[in-house]
């Protein structure tokens, strides 16, 4: 549980965009039985965040797959997380929403996160992309953000030992111990009450 955790300011928060706003992964794992007739794997089978290391595919199939998930077209036909819509929506009442991506050309998530969040002024979301994961950390420091939430095990440690308050969205990837003081959050639902204290659900 992390309800010893004090509420968190909406203009000191970030969010990671893959694995946490955006369900990638199912994506990448439709896209491998559609093209590749890999009718078994399910997102569960996705183990670690390196996936040459726990998939016994060829890693030309991979590094395809992982392609075809990150382009525009199918960028666009991500689903988001459960959740997620609903909560952003009603955080972005309370000001800007800001976004930290990997990705190096942001600009099909940007429309995506529009798509997911009609209700939400363009000008209301901020998104950086920075091409590495480690990357993030300077960002997210300039933009004076204290508490991100992101699914990358390795990312969350970097930014807990440069004082920045990771928080751990639960994906298979990471379901490994973490270091004390990394809170994992299994859902937007839980995230909620993290973020939304005191506005109901
Ligand atoms: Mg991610």
């Amino acid at each position: 549980m992390i309800a010893h955790f004090k509420p968190i300011p909406p203009s000191e928060l970030a969010f990671d965009i893959d694995g946490v706003v955006a369900d990638t992964m199912t994506v990448f794992v439709r896209l491998a039985r559609e093209r590749y007739a890999l009718n078994h794997l399910t997102k569960e089978d996705l183990g670690c965040y390196d996936l040459y290391e726990c998939l016994d595919i060829d890693r030309e199939v991979i590094d395809d797959l992982i392609c075809l998930t990150l382009n525009d077209e199918n960028t666009l036909r991500i689903p988001p997380m459960s959740g997620a819509p609903d909560v952003l929506t009603e955080l972005s009442r309370s000001g800007p929403l800001r976004f930290v991506t990997a990705r190096i050309w942001p600009e099909s998530i940007i429309e995506w996160l529009h798509m997911i969040l009609p209700e939400v002024d363009s000008k209301r979301i901020r998104v950086s992309a920075t091409g590495s994961p480690e990357a993030k950390l300077d960002i997210l420091k300039n933009m004076g953000i204290r508490y991100f939430v992101e699914d990358r095990i390795e990312t969350c440690t970097l930014l807990a030992e440069q004082g920045i308050q990771p928080i751990l969205f639960d994906q298979p990837w990471n379901r490994i111990p973490v270091p004390a003081g990394i809170p994992r959050i299994e859902s937007w639902r839980q995230l909620r009450q993290w973020v939304l204290p005191g506005n109901g659900g």
